[in-house]
């Protein structure tokens, strides 16, 4: 009976928490009067389409995590000044996005993080050396390292306000204005205010006031020909109230952001399309991989190109655009059909020599220069109107330098390319939700078995125990002792509710952490990775802590002691759990030393979470291997039952 009773408690639970998860994705729950969704613009005509003329393009570039930093690698900021001297000199674009995490802000030892003024300070030289705000519009912003122990935007430690270009907190709008109309850039800013230390700032949050602001500015942009939204973080590592980020940039052509540094390698590209059709395009970091971003609008037609430091020449093929980054909703594709010319922007060290075009292999012609970086070849699209095609243009200077760049185009707006399914799954998931739920998943689970042990009978067992019975059995010894069964019931609701350290969450500034968020100096911060934390607290240590006593315990009632169930030779059976405790305990230990890196003496002593479980630990599983045979009695006597079944 307990037993069903558990399960319906855990299933209706469950069912719960997944709906109410379900609800806040989809946007249904919360605000009362969702906020008006923007709308797509109205539809342009075909013309003017590109052709042979210079006017009605222009380009820009995106640089993110620098992470300047004055322990590691100065060869960032060397790179950057050449970047900011030699890159834009020759590229010479209309403004150059710089998409947070200016500096690194880590301590010496790489695990702690604090504002280091003198990585500001580098920054600031490299702008004011290079005149590079006097050659274009440096719109730089902010990202969680930026952040990283800054208690409030007033707060001295906030050097972005002292060092930047832009020195504007909060998100804002800037127009782009041409001859031929304006372009928006729209800044999502959500790093957090305060700023805790690392790791609990990987997150951003936008708050209601926050999104109805970013509504007023993308209202303000809707004039505009295009707008390009660009933030640190990827939409999948924002908290935002209903109808979401996606929902609010749903008028953006795309938004380009950073924060994920390829993934260490293993993601190359990370681009996507939203539902509403807002391509996602992430940039991989300046810090270890050097990348930067060209992008252009020739006709409005969007097109860029990811691009890697120092490797020239530069080339972006702007007509015909790539069929991937179609943007149907906000582009007049049909241009491409009317177009008389291919349009290629080529830059180099040295003069460009040569821009050879071949479509599906086929030698199309060499591209004649038109004025500043851009070449153009006389083309007729109505030939290519079938399917999709080929188009590859290589470039050679005067050096003898080459470089060949390629993609797939089409000039009917109804063929689609996918995205790569791994980059959409990272770029569309939205983490803190995903890593909520697995939270709330693993405590419903360990709750529910300790609570049905704890009220269920003992199992009747026909012929000889096996692994499921001696399993079943150690879990009735553990949920009915009391001393176990307490204590692990209230480490796991202790994880969940309890605060896991009281510290110094950012600079001057005490506060708590909990798993559902920290609170700090009057504000409260939304769990997101603190729920990931959770779930390595759970996995590695809650969880494996409890089959080991358990384990321990039924040593016990085999009538061992601890040097006993060690002579019995076994040794390839016990070893093992032994090692493996041990090294789940040495983490747990080390994650105490962590949290005194990171957040000080103070939220050392202060860790119920940390420092004194891993004190109390050691006196649970004594107390398993302690706790006198009459207390087993019972349990004994039904392990003997089992045995001689
Ligand atoms: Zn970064």
């Amino acid at each position: 009976m307990a037993v069903v009773l558990a399960l319906r408690v855990f299933t209706g639970l469950a069912a719960a928490a997944l709906a109410a998860v379900l609800l806040e994705h989809y946007g249904l729950a919360g605000s009362p009067s969702p906020a008006p969704l923007p709308q797509p613009r109205a539809r342009r005509s075909p013309q003017p389409a590109p052709g042979p003329d210079g006017s009605n393009i222009f380009w820009g570039l995106q640089i993110s995590d620098i992470h300047l930093s004055r322990f590691h690698d100065p060869g960032r900021a060397v790179d950057l000044e050449k970047f900011c001297s030699q890159t834009v000199d020759i590229i010479q674009p209309a403004l150059v996005l710089a998409t947070g995490d200016l500096t690194d802000a880590k301590t010496e030892e790489h695990l702690g993080s604090m504002q280091q003024e003198e990585e500001w300070q580098t920054y600031q030289d490299i702008l004011k050396k290079t005149r590079v705000m006097e050659k274009t519009k440096w719109l730089d912003i902010k990202g969680n390292h930026d952040t990283f122990n800054v208690p409030s935007l007033d707060s001295v430690e906030n050097y972005y306000r002292k060092y930047s270009a832009l020195r504007r907190d909060g998100s804002f709008h800037y127009v782009h204005s041409t001859p031929f109309g304006n372009y928006s850039f729209i800044c999502v800013d959500a790093t957090l205010n305060p700023g805790p230390k690392r790791p609990f700032n990987f997150f951003g949050i936008l708050d209601e006031k926050q999104m109805n602001k970013l509504i007023l500015l993308d209202k303000e942009s809707s004039r505009s020909n295009h707008s390009i939204w660009f933030g640190h973080f990827t939409t999948s590592t924002i908290l935002s109230p209903p109808p979401g980020i996606r929902s609010i940039i749903s008028s953006a052509t795309a938004y380009f952001c950073g924060h994920l540094h390829t993934l260490g390698g293993l993601m190359p590209v990370l681009h996507t399309r939203h539902s509403q059709g807002t391509l996602e395009l992430e940039l991989g970091d300046w810090k270890n991989n050097r990348r930067y971003r060209i992008f252009a609008f020739d006709h409005d037609l969007f097109s860029f190109a990811d691009l890697t430091f120092d490797e020239w020449p530069v080339v972006l093929i702007t007509n015909p655009k790539s069929l991937l980054y179609n943007c149907a909703k906000h582009e007049p594709l049909d241009r491409l059909l009317h177009s008389t010319h291919i349009r290629v922007l080529a830059f180099s060290l040295f003069s460009i020599t040569s821009v050879t075009v071949k479509i599906d292999g086929v030698y199309l012609g060499q591209a004649v220069h038109l004025s500043g970086p851009l070449f153009v070849l006389k083309w007729n699209p109505q030939n290519y109107s079938i399917r999709t095609h080929n188009i590859e243009v290589i470039v050679q200077d005067s050096a003898g330098r080459n470089k060949s760049v390629q993609h797939i185009f089409s000039v009917q707006e109804d063929n689609h390319l996918r995205f790569h399914p791994i980059a959409s799954l990272i770029l569309l998931t939205d983490h803190y939700i995903m890593a909520r739920v697995f939270f709330v998943m693993i405590v419903l689970i360990q709750l529910t078995i300790l609570i049905a042990f704890r009220y269920r009978d003992f199992p009747n067992c026909e012929g000889p125990p096996g692994f499921v019975i001696f399993t079943s059995f150690s879990l009735h010894v553990l949920s009915k002792m009391n001393i176990f069964y307490y204590s692990v019931l209230l480490l796991t609701i202790y994880t969940v509710l309890g605060p896991w350290f009281v510290g110094e969450i950012t600079k001057g500034k005490l506060g708590c952490c909990f798993s559902f968020g920290i609170f700090v100096d009057g504000h409260f911060l939304q769990g997101s990775v603190t729920f990931a934390v959770g779930i390595l607290q759970l996995v590695f240590f809650n969880v494996p802590l409890m089959a080991y006593l358990c384990w321990s315990l039924l040593q016990r009632c085999f009538g061992h002691n601890f040097r006993s169930h060690l002579r019995q030779g076994k040794y390839l059976k016990i070893i093992p759990v032994h090692l493996l405790m041990l090294l789940l305990f040495l983490w747990q230990a080390y994650s105490c030393f962590f949290l005194h890196l990171t957040y000080g003496t103070l939220a050392f002593l202060l860790s119920p979470l940390r420092t004194w479980l891993t004190l109390l630990t050691p006196v649970l599983i004594h107390r398993a291997w302690t706790v006198s045979p009459t207390e087993l009695g019972t349990f004994i006597g039904q392990l003997k039952s089992y045995l001689s079944s």
